[in-house]
């Protein structure tokens, strides 16, 4: 990254992850925020799911440094659960974000000086009042109800990778740091069974999880973002999953 953006003149957008959607792992933002501001980069983080870590003092440490970006992207109806299209963006610099954003006509009304406008924030000028289940959401759960929420999320992904990977010919492929399980189905002789088992289980409706490609082969992908999940759950999925892959070795 230092070597490419030395190689860069005029405005370059760092774009990091938080929360790859295979692995759940996070880029090094730290790091990268050194590099890209002493560039003058702007640096973004891609946080639909991974940011809400913030919100847990136990996995905090995996945004270390994302407060130094200049914009992050966050979506609620993943792990906050509510209805789709609720994404947030939050940007360090207001006049840069409204400078984007606000659109003018004639025949447009435009808010008085001491109240917000919402047509500088966002790229539409008209929208649902998707901020209503999104406060909800957060009053109903509050500062503890967030944490245990996504802290649980991420014990039962835990859960999940213990138990699968303690069974033959089942190889769990990431390092579980959030909520995110990548795992690899063998046959007996070795081959690699992963779509056919998620098929199976797919079917049997107990869970759901999906297919996904990790270094050029198929795997499955496991995610663990649902409000109502328990430790019981993740016992019958895995249950569910170790028959499909039974059924299909
Ligand atoms: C879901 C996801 C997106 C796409 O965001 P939407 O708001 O659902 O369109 C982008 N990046 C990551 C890491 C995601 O998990």
């Amino acid at each position: 990254m230092r070597s490419v953006l030395n190689r860069t003149d005029g405005p370059a957008i760092v774009c990091a992850q938080a929360g790859n959607v295979n692995t759940g792992a996070f880029d090094p933002l730290r790091e990268i925020e050194t590099i890209a501001h002493a560039k003058s980069a702007w640096l973004h983080i891609d946080g639909a799911f991974g940011l809400w870590a913030a919100a847990a003092p136990s996995l905090r440490h995996l945004v270390d440094g994302a407060a130094r970006a200049d914009s992050w992207t966050v979506d609620g109806h993943k792990w906050l659960n509510v209805p789709y299209d609720s994404g947030f963006v939050i940007v360090a610099h207001p006049a840069a974000h409204a400078a984007a954003m606000t659109q003018s006509a004639a025949y447009l009304l435009r808010a008085n000086d001491r109240e917000r406008d919402c047509q500088e924030w966002t790229p539409e000028a008209s929208r649902r009042a998707r901020g209503t289940a999104v406060y909800a959401a957060l009053r109903s759960l509050g500062r503890r109800g967030l944490d245990e929420l996504v802290t649980r999320c991420c014990r039962c992904a835990g859960r999940i990778a213990a138990r699968l990977g303690a069974e033959e010919g089942v190889d769990v492929l990431n390092e579980v740091v959030l909520n995110q399980v990548l795992v690899r189905f063998r046959s007996r002789s070795g081959e690699n069974i992963s779509p056919a088992v998620a098929a199976r289980f797919q079917r049997e409706g107990v869970c759901w999880a999906g297919g996904t490609e990790w270094r050029g082969e198929p795997a499955v992908r496991i995610s663990v973002s649902a409000w109502k999940t328990t430790d019981e759950d993740v016992d019958r999925s895995v249950e569910s999953i170790v028959r499909a892959h039974a059924a299909s070795r």
